[in-house]
């Protein structure tokens, strides 16, 4: 089955990731496109990699562990889902960095098998600006001391914050949303007391990443706009 479709998406949203950094008078090489790849096979990633696609984005442990071995190893996984302590051992030494943070129990079980495994791991730690009751997340008050308390674990970086944004209509709704979070980091780095950099701001989906790049995004991670509609009965 053709797939040419992918290269068509993808290069759109590439072109549009482009613009929305022209707009706002960004560096395009501060803004990493991550391709959401959940629920769709092996074969469609390497089409998307064939493009030149070098993140990708998963949101469970048993899909990236399926897929890892069967794609190039100069791919970065990104873990965007929440993630359970006890499957943190499985990914800790195969992915580029986990989106999704958001309890001490969490971080501190990275710390102690990235240690095992002598990596040291990226993190964001995720933030639900929106306080919405269905998500995960910290809330943006909790979020300063939440950083103090993981920042000097060993085996961890804590590289900056993550949200996912409400489903809207309109991706204007979700702009203060962003602009939150944003502002978050730079409390964030306000308080810091060495020069560990936490600079990154994972927002933006599909519907929303051209707002959350005019906003401050260094990661956006769409899923929809280049793979399609994901089936969730396969
Ligand atoms: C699925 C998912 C995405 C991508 O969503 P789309 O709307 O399909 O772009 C982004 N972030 C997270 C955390 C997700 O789970």
């Amino acid at each position: 089955m053709s797939q040419s479709f992918l290269k068509e998406n993808y290069e759109n949203v590439l072109e549009k990731v482009q613009c929305s950094c022209d707009k706002a008078g960004r560096d395009r090489k501060d803004v990493t496109l991550i391709a959401v790849s959940k629920t769709k096979p092996v074969e469609m990633l390497k089409e998307v990699y064939d493009c030149g696609c070098r993140d990708f984005g998963e949101n469970k442990v048993q899909e990236i562990m399926d897929k890892y071995p069967q794609l190039p190893l100069d791919i970065r996984w990104h873990m965007i889902g929440h993630l359970q302590t006890n499957k943190v051992k499985y990914i800790v030494d195969k992915v580029y960095m986990i989106h999704s943070v958001d309890s001490i129990k969490l971080a501190k079980e990275i710390s102690k098998e990235a240690l095992k495994k002598n990596v040291v791991v990226k993190i964001l730690l995720e933030v639900n600006v929106a306080q919405e009751e269905t998500k995960f997340g910290l809330l943006t008050e909790e979020v300063l001391n939440f950083y103090k308390e993981v920042v000097d674990l060993p085996g961890l970086k804590v590289c900056g914050l993550m949200t996912i944004a409400p489903y809207v209509e309109n991706p204007e709704e979700n702009r203060q949303y962003f602009v939150d979070l944003k502002q978050l980091m730079v409390d964030i780095q306000s308080e810091k007391t060495d020069n560990i950099s936490v600079g990154e701001l994972s927002m933006g989906m599909t519907g929303d990443y051209e707002v959350a790049i005019e906003e401050g995004a260094t990661f956006v991670r769409v899923g929809t706009g280049i793979f399609g509609e994901r089936n969730y009965n396969i």
